[in-house]
């Protein structure tokens, strides 16, 4: 009876304390498949394959030889595959082909690219731009091998003596993939930087990302448990912008973010720039964005961010006060950033400007320093993305 009583006031004691140990499972995902954007508005794709290529459309699986150029084709409501110029599949509204080898994909038939695993070819979706033709090529893979293409197109150029950026640019471009995940219909991201992250497949891939990717491996950088969407741009100019989300916070690139220390990125060649233009297209540029049709001279004042130094407009009165965005300014003339001043004189204007990209998150250049500084991917990545949490997805 007394042995029952002190086992029972052991478990008793011991309860609890085995519940301040018990530690809550974490979330353990597999590694997931994505769906990437590789071709659209375009009414014709060439395919072909160094391999068998099998071509699926619903439950009807046709085997195609190796070497053979097919071309898919829209054909009025629906989408049919040519080989030799004669319809072998015709009424489908999507189809995906299969490989074990190469899969070379191209809007016409000498310029193609390669990809692995599956392609998917689909007909009336709608993107985020405005598009005339209908058939969209979606390459389907696991994560981790797109990230062998993303990380060699987006951060390529970095030298052995980098290698610690090219981690931090695999953690981001991991991340920010991560973090779009389900958040649209018909495929997960774009694979051009305009939209999201360059990626040209097989085509791409070099050993020192592809290290870096397994070396990562399913690590992502997190706020608030959700993974970030870690933007990043090739070189800030010294100094980074505000995002859309809490992480992606102004910061100057320099150690401790100092403004008396040397910019990490100062020896960029993109660091400054600056660019001459003539009075008239200077003025002629900013009345077309603010809508006016006709000519006069206006001496627009640049409101400046006083955080990001960057510009947010261009003010100017005339019948009213008129406003017109800096980031509208900058791709009307094709500017590398927001980050500049103007001197604008009798019959020319010069843009001074410093950076490459939108300036928010990690500065590639800033990076590849900072690794030559023998600084790791993980104070890299906690020096531009604010109050961030590593954890390993799968
Ligand atoms: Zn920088």
């Amino acid at each position: 009876m007394a042995k029952t009583y002190i086992l029972i006031l052991i478990t008793l004691i011991c309860l609890p304390i085995r519940c301040c140990f018990v530690v809550r499972p974490k979330k353990i995902f597999e590694e997931p498949i994505i769906a990437v954007a590789v071709l659209w508005d375009t009414d014709t794709i060439y395919i072909r394959s160094n391999n068998y290529l099998t071509l699926t459309n619903q439950d009807r699986i046709t085997n195609i030889p190796v070497n053979t150029l097919l071309m898919v084709i829209e054909n009025q409501d629906s989408i049919a595959v040519l080989k030799n110029n004669k319809i072998i599949l015709k009424n489908a509204s999507q189809i995906t082909f299969e490989s074990e080898g190469e899969i070379n994909i191209g809007y016409n038939s000498k310029t193609m690219t390669a990809y692995h695993n599956k392609i998917l070819i689909k007909k009336g979706i709608v993107h985020r731009f405005p598009t005339i033709h209908n058939l969209t090529a979606i390459n389907i893979l696991p994560i981790e091998e797109y990230l062998y293409g993303v990380v060699s197109s987006e951060i390529g150029e970095a030298k052995e003596n980098e290698y610690e950026s090219i981690k931090a640019q695999a953690v981001c471009a991991r991340s920010y993939t991560m973090s779009l995940l389900g958040q649209r219909k018909d495929f997960d991201i774009y694979g051009s930087y305009l939209y999201d992250q360059e990626y040209k497949g097989t085509a791409r891939e070099y050993p020192l990302a592809i290290k870096a990717v397994n070396e990562t491996r399913g690590e992502i950088m997190q706020y608030k448990n959700e993974p970030i969407l870690a933007q990043y741009h090739a070189c800030c100019g010294g100094r980074t912008t505000f995002g859309r989300y809490p992480y992606l916070q102004p910061i100057i690139d320099a150690p401790n973010h100092s403004r008396h220390k040397k910019p990490y990125c100062q020896d960029s060649p993109y660091f400054e720039w600056n660019m001459k233009i003539g009075r008239d297209s200077f003025e002629s540029t900013i009345l077309k964005l603010a809508g006016i049709p006709y000519k006069f001279r206006l001496n627009p004042k640049l409101e400046i961010n006083k955080k990001t130094k960057r510009v947010e407009y261009f003010k100017f009165k005339s019948d009213k006060e008129y406003k017109v965005s800096a980031e509208s300014f900058r791709k009307a003339l094709n500017l590398r950033s927001t980050f500049f001043t103007c001197k604008i004189k009798n019959d020319s204007t010069e843009i001074i400007g410093h950076g490459w990209g939108h300036g928010i998150g990690l500065c590639q250049y800033g990076a590849m320093a900072m690794a030559r500084q023998k600084i790791t991917y993980k104070n890299i990545l906690k020096h531009y993305y604010s109050n961030i949490k590593f954890f390993r997805a799968y």
